[in-house]
């Protein structure tokens, strides 16, 4: 109705919401197809020992190979697939998928897996673990799941028992993007994370501002005198990767050590047959 009245008389959107909004539809449907599950592919990013240079853990990061739009980006469909519930098919296939590489790599590499609001109300979720990690015969140890504030604040209080539940398979449980969103410091209460990824936003710009350095630097020490590893985020530059590691920040992710990398790289060169 809008698209109809809203051109000449009452433009409620503009053509790039109007676009955007249409996407959301089709995304939507599509989402719903049998076929999405052959779609969806996993892209890694290397997170880094800041210490050695060496990476410690691969993050897998899901991609849908639309057969019309091209490949879409996470951010353009896990939110509809949380609102529809599909989240909960595509982040079993995401598990799987990571689980099935991991078997595959040298056994000091790790896996992160995101998890969504949504996964957390799935009572099942623990034992789907428990089964894949089984069925691929991967250590728990190996894998951690990354959950943002939002996981929290959602869910009631059985969310932190099912944590738990993944923390006794021998998973980690790390916040992600911490210091974005609503960024309070309640997660930190109401749940005692094994890592904390620090968000790209409190990395970006950090030499134009001396308030920007101290307050990096505040979290990072706040990591070290809590115990907790610290991730930085989003390093996008060799000056803030040298920051990071003057901080005695331990471990570090972005651009500027590796893009996301295809699951044929990853074989490549974390393969078990190239380490032997
Ligand atoms: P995230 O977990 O915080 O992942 C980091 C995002 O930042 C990734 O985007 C990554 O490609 C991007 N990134 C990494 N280094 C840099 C950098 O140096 N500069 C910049 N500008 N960006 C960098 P991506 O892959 O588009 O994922 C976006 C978000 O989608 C993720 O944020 C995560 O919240 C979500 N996501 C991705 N895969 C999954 C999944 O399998 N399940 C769920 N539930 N969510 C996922
Ligand atoms: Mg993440
Ligand atoms: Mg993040
Ligand atoms: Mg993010």
């Amino acid at each position: 109705q809008a698209k109809v009245e809203g051109r000449g008389k009452f433009c409620f959107f503009d053509a790039r919401t109007q676009d955007a909004i249409s996407k959301r539809i089709t995304i939507h449907t599509d989402l719903k197809s049998p076929a999405v599950r052959q779609q969806l592919f996993l892209e890694y990013q290397p997170i880094i020992d800041l210490r050695t240079g060496k990476p410690i853990a691969m993050e897998a990061l899901v991609r849908w190979q639309h057969p019309v739009r091209g490949v879409i980006n996470p951010t353009d469909f896990i939110s509809i697939a949380e609102d529809s519930g599909f989240i909960n098919v595509i982040g079993k296939h995401v598990i799987d998928m990571t689980c099935r590489s991991a078997a595959l790599m040298t056994p000091n590499l790790e896996f992160a897996i995101n998890l969504s609001p949504r996964q957390l109300r799935d009572e099942m979720l623990p034992d789907k673990i428990s089964e894949v990690l089984r069925k691929n015969d991967i250590d728990g140890r190996r894998i951690s799941f990354e959950i943002t504030e939002t996981c929290l604040l959602d869910v009631g209080g059985n969310s932190l028992g099912l944590l738990d539940k993944i923390r006794a398979l021998g998973c980690r449980i790390v916040l992600d993007d911490f210091g974005t969103g609503y960024s309070s410091f309640r997660p930190l209460h109401n749940y005692d994370f094994d890592r904390i990824k620090i968000a790209q936003a409190l990395l970006d710009d950090v030499f134009l501002s001396p308030s920007r350095q101290i307050i990096l630097e505040t979290v990072v020490a706040m990591g070290q005198r809590i115990g907790i590893d610290m991730i930085a985020e989003g390093v996008e530059t060799e000056q803030q990767a040298a920051l990071l590691r003057s901080l005695d920040c331990p471990f570090a992710q972005g651009f500027w050590f590796s893009r996301p990398i295809s699951d044929t790289q990853l074989i490549r060169e974390y393969g078990v047959a190239n380490t032997l």
